[in-house]
């Protein structure tokens, strides 16, 4: 199939190139020309706008930060709705906003063409490995339509009812992701400035009944677990500032529903001072470096 994918970053870039490795053409775009070169060595053609991207395409694929991004990449003037044919189905892969999810496929539909919210959990490992999840809002026939290609990506695609629901889960999800993560860097700044080894103790929480992925997969300590973010200077990944874009959506849809989200709340202002202190670029683990003091 020939898909154009708009958004080439962390998540993106690998999850096209899982694409490719499963036969398809495609065609990129990116603000950022080394991100379209990037893919264009690995055998994908470049276009200058998500029109030209979207114009040929049988299928369109956007992984960009967050709502304004997604609105301008599809409803600008050289944007994916003014390039794309009638009748080519839409996958937003981005997390954003469930409301304006809902009013961007209202959109699409209006002019022809279906849309799916289809974010995903699994982090920068999963998208190289192609064992993300997603989190799909859409008809059940255009669901059942667009499964096989994000099974090329992903080694769930869960149904999570009409349009806007996947980006519910998603929010739900990182509302657990966003508080897990500061409980582990509490948990392990604590034990280690108690005189405990990291790795000793990681290992004693994830055979126990603090085991999450954000400490067995995912830890904030550097030197527990390799391939983590912590191992690497806390580069890559999945940014502070994403982290607060994701418990700022959760807080948003708690007030529209007068649900409480108390935790949400805090862990929101935690990453909020994180990132005001210089740690926004940095993966959200990297939230540990204002807790520890060994
Ligand atoms: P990123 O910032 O690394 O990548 C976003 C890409 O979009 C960049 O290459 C940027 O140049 C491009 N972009 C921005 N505006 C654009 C525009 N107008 N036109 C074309 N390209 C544009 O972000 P990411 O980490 O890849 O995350 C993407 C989405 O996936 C976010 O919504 C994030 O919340 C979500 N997500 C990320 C992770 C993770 O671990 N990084 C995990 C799950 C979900």
């Amino acid at each position: 199939m020939k898909i154009a994918f708009v958004g080439l970053g962390n998540m993106g870039a690998p999850m096209a190139r899982n694409l490719l490795r499963a036969g398809h053409a495609l065609i990129v775009f990116d603000l950022i020309p080394a991100a379209v070169e990037g893919l264009g060595a690995a055998g994908a053609e470049g276009a200058h706008s998500p029109a030209s991207a979207a114009h040929a395409a049988e299928l369109v694929i956007t992984m960009l930060p967050a709502s304004p991004q997604v609105r301008a990449v599809y409803e600008g003037a050289e944007g994916i709705l003014a390039g794309v044919a009638p009748g080519v189905p839409l996958i937003d892969s981005s997390t954003i906003d469930p409301q304006i999810a809902r009013t961007l496929a209202a959109a699409a539909a209006a002019q022809g063409n279906p849309m799916a919210d289809a974010p995903v959990s699994g982090g920068t490992g999963g998208a190289a490995s192609g064992s993300l999840t997603f989190m799909v809002g859409a008809e059940a026939s255009l669901f059942e339509r667009i499964k096989p290609t994000l099974a090329a990506m992903g080694k769930s695609v869960v149904h999570c009812g009409g349009s806007g629901n996947g980006q519910v889960a998603k929010i739900c999800n990182n509302l657990v992701l966003g508080i897990s993560m500061l409980g582990v860097a509490e948990a392990m700044s604590l034990g280690v400035a108690l005189g405990m080894d990291a790795k000793v103790l990681a290992g004693v929480i994830n055979s126990s009944s603090g085991r999450c992925w954000s400490s067995d997969t995912y830890n904030p300590y550097p030197g527990v677990i390799d391939g983590a973010p912590a191992a690497r200077g806390y580069t890559g990944g999945f940014g502070t500032d994403l982290m607060l874009k994701d418990l700022g959506l959760a807080t948003d849809a708690a007030k529209q529903s007068r649900q409480s989200v108390a935790m949400a709340a805090v862990a929101q202002q935690l990453y909020q001072l994180w990132s005001a202190r210089g740690g926004g670029q940095k993966d959200f683990s990297s939230i540990i470096e204002m807790l520890r003091h060994d």
